[in-house]
């Protein structure tokens, strides 16, 4: 007997406590800021190590992605399911753009920015380690997109967006 597809993905994630993952996250933060020259070089770090989370994190499903969807704007539902499963909770809002070339996700109660603010450092994005790890996905996928932060809560917008979007 097997279980198979989205559930099993579901139930194979084991759980950790949500403290000490942001606890643990924000320290990671604090080391970057220490450790870079600007806030891009602190941006592109962070996006690095979600990338580094993201193959990690999809090393075992890695064909279970790619017989997931064909196309860039339904793959964006593998990216909702994996939020999901690893962050324990839904985006607030999916848009897709009428080409379907571009795609952003919102979630108003970002785990990652929860309890933080930070108002001195004007274009942080602080929770990019969601950004890298779109952007492993879609490597993975073999889709020739880019991932973005475009709002952090952190930073005191209303929501955190992470957009993908398609190349030439
Ligand atoms: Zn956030």
């Amino acid at each position: 007997m097997g279980v198979r597809g989205k559930l099993a993905w579901a139930l194979k994630i084991d759980k950790v406590s949500k403290p000490i993952f942001q606890a643990t996250y924000r320290e990671l933060m604090n080391i970057l800021i220490q450790t870079s020259d600007n806030v891009e070089e602190i941006n592109q770090k962070m996006k690095d190590i979600g990338f580094k989370v993201g193959e990690d994190l999809l090393m075992e499903y890695t064909e279970k992605i790619r017989k997931h969807a064909s196309t860039f704007v339904e793959f964006s539902s593998t990216l909702q399911l994996a939020y999901k499963v690893n962050s324990g909770q839904e985006f607030t809002d999916v848009w897709v753009s009428d080409d379907g070339r571009v795609v952003k996700f919102t979630d108003d109660h970002c785990v990652l920015c929860e309890g933080v603010e930070i108002r001195d450092m004007p274009g942080l994005q602080y929770c990019n380690l969601v950004s890298g790890v779109f952007q492993a996905v879609m490597d993975l996928r073999g889709f020739n997109a880019e991932a973005y932060q475009e709002s952090c809560r952190a930073l005191g917008d209303s929501t955190c967006t992470w957009t993908i979007r398609l190349r030439d």
